[in-house]
């Protein structure tokens, strides 16, 4: 079956999905958005089992996202309030502790050893934000804290360095957010609000995120357009498509044997796989509903005929050098 520009799209989300954290919201919305134009186009889906699973991650997600947002907001509002600073300090026992803060481009990550009610050693294990920052006021930051044991009356100092300011704070959240875990009976989120936020949700979207998303859709746009035209075969036809699926709405047919009629037959053409144009051709009721409304023209029944043509000179062309070979 050919795969559509529309699924290629949609398996790049996915894949983008669980290699960016900080893009699942976005993505998870744009796939959820066009799933529901699609159905709504299509009209009716074979039974509709996509739609009914859909709408039930729908609901889950926003009931599971509604449950975690609340819950996590519950615990930051405490933590306001409540920081690992001054007699609070006394409550962190000793052991390894990790954080995550807001930085400026993207989350920092630290690792706090606690020992003795002090901090003893801060290790950074994710920092994607300016590499100058890092070299000048986060090791300024650390080895004053290092050598104070505690985060309390570390000021962070305005800095010319662009982003200084909110990375310095998102390093000092990310220590606090370590502290907080060694403290018993510190509010928490819970097991189920933070897996589902960390998988479901993902991070909160940051700068390297979006950057690296347009990059990714670029590069896919680029090879993708080269691909199809690498692809096209002589149909005596320009078959351009934009994978709209207006036909698919126009068309009384709309799919049969897994393919949505009549756009993944211009698909299948464009691959040139008239067989399966040929095979599926029988369905077309001749309505010329699709021609009416496809923006670039396509017309159901005058793809089949030129696969139908298309066809035959491949296999008469096939023929012809099974003959020459056998002499
Ligand atoms: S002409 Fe054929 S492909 Fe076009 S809308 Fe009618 S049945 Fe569908
Ligand atoms: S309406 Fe035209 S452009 Fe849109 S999917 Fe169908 S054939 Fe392609």
């Amino acid at each position: 079956m050919p795969v559509s520009r529309g699924t290629r799209l949609a398996i790049l989300t996915v894949v983008a999905a669980v290699v960016l954290p900080g893009a699942r919201l976005i993505l998870g919305t744009m796939l959820f958005v066009v799933l529901l134009v699609k159905f709504y186009r299509l009209r009716r889906w074979e039974g509709k089992p996509y739609f009914k699973y859909l709408l039930l991650l729908l609901v889950f997600i926003v009931i599971g996202y509604t449950y975690a947002a609340i819950k996590v907001r519950q615990v930051n509002e405490y933590r306001l309030t409540h920081k690992p600073v001054g007699e609070m300090m006394s409550q962190v026992a000793d052991g390894i502790y990790e954080g995550k803060g807001k930085g400026y481009r993207a989350p920092i990550e630290v690792r706090v050893a606690v020992n003795d009610h002090r901090i003893k050693d801060i290790e950074i294990i994710s920092y994607r934000d300016l590499a100058a920052v890092r070299a000048t006021t986060v090791t300024q930051l650390r080895e004053k804290i290092l050598e104070k044991g505690r985060i309390d009356g570390i000021a962070v100092e305005p800095d010319l360095l662009r982003g200084a300011v909110y990375t310095s704070y998102g390093f000092i959240s990310a220590i606090e957010d370590a502290l907080v875990k060694g403290i018993k009976d510190y509010p928490r989120a819970g097991l189920f609000s933070t897996t589902f936020l960390n998988v479901v949700i993902g991070a909160p979207p940051d700068r390297f995120t979006i950057n690296a998303l347009a990059i990714i859709f670029a590069v896919f746009l680029v090879f993708d357009y080269a691909l199809q035209s690498v692809l096209t075969r002589d149909t005596g036809q320009t078959l351009t498509c934009y994978n709209c699926a207006t036909c698919v709405g126009a068309c009384p047919v709309k799919m049969v044997e897994g393919y949505q009629f009549p756009m993944d037959l211009v698909l299948a053409a464009r691959l040139g796989d008239y067989e399966t144009v040929e095979r599926l051709s029988k369905y077309c009721v001749g309505c010329g509903k699709c021609a009416a409304k496809c923006p670039a023209g396509n017309s159901g029944p005058s793809i089949i005929s030129a696969s139908i043509r298309a066809n035959r000179r491949v296999k008469a062309a096939e023929e012809m050098r099974v003959k020459a070979a056998l002499g």
